[in-house]
């Protein structure tokens, strides 16, 4: 079952294309890596992933159901199927403690108090950061708080999860906790889109990798395509 299908997607702001005729499909559990060099269309691709911009042209299916004008506009749903864990955690944490932060989410999506506990507490359990919860998020180390941002995203129970250039600025210890977490995720049952420049990481973790360049799809196959001698 396809957990994205986009088709034949462009995407311009003003008359500066930042995707160009885009089409390609990404299966439920699939662990992808998204490429390209800086400008090639990853956050933009990124926010038509999660609703938050419809394609100019061309479709954006999630879960089987439109994201763009054929379907509908973004509901509360759409949103909190794809979790977005951006590049600067400190873009997605406002509360004053971690707790609060990581419940706003699921409050938000209109749980039930009882609900809300269970779902902060497995998220918080689930990144290793049970015993935070009660303090300031902004008072954290850096990778604390890509934590929280992720805990934030787990709380909504979302099917796709998608990672803005979740390797950068972490030193090796940052970097092995990462992909334990990313790995927790795939046992979750949930499909993963990391935005990476990190070819070395690509290789190795991806099943599915897919390179943009300039707003056009270069690739989409397996990580083998990332060896020197495939
Ligand atoms: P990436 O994430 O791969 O670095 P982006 O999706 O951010 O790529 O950008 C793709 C292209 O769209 C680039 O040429 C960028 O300059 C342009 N772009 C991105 N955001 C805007 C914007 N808000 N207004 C105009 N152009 C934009
Ligand atoms: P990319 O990895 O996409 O190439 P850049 O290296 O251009 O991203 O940096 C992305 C943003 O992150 C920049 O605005 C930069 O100022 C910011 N940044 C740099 N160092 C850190 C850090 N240690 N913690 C958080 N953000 C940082």
């Amino acid at each position: 079952q396809s957990a994205v299908e986009v088709n034949r997607v462009c995407y311009r702001y003003g008359d500066r294309e930042a995707l160009r005729d885009i089409t390609f499909s990404v299966q439920a559990r699939t662990k992808m890596a998204l490429m390209g060099p800086n400008g090639a269309g990853k956050s933009t691709l990124i926010s038509l992933l999660n609703g938050l911009e419809q394609p100019s042209t061309g479709t954006v299916t999630v879960l089987g159901q439109g994201t763009g004008a054929e379907g509908g506009r973004r509901g509360p749903l759409a949103g909190s199927r794809v979790g977005v864990v951006y590049q600067d955690p400190d873009d997605q944490i406002f509360s004053t403690t971690v707790g609060e932060d990581v419940a706003f989410g699921p409050r938000n999506q209109g749980l039930g108090e009882e609900e809300v506990e269970d779902r902060v507490r497995d998220a918080l359990e689930a990144v290793g950061i049970a015993d935070l919860r009660g303090r300031s998020p902004f008072e954290l180390s850096y990778g604390q708080k890509r934590r929280v941002a992720i805990a934030g995203v787990l709380a909504m129970k979302p099917t796709i999860v998608v990672l803005d250039e979740p390797m950068a600025f972490l030193d090796p210890k940052g970097r092995d906790d990462l992909q334990s977490m990313l790995e927790a995720m795939h046992l979750m049952g949930i499909t993963l889109i990391v935005a990476t420049h990190d070819v070395d990481f690509a290789a190795e973790w991806a099943d599915q990798v897919l390179i943009l360049k300039q707003g056009r799809l270069l690739v989409s196959g397996g990580p083998d395509l990332l060896f020197d001698d495939a």
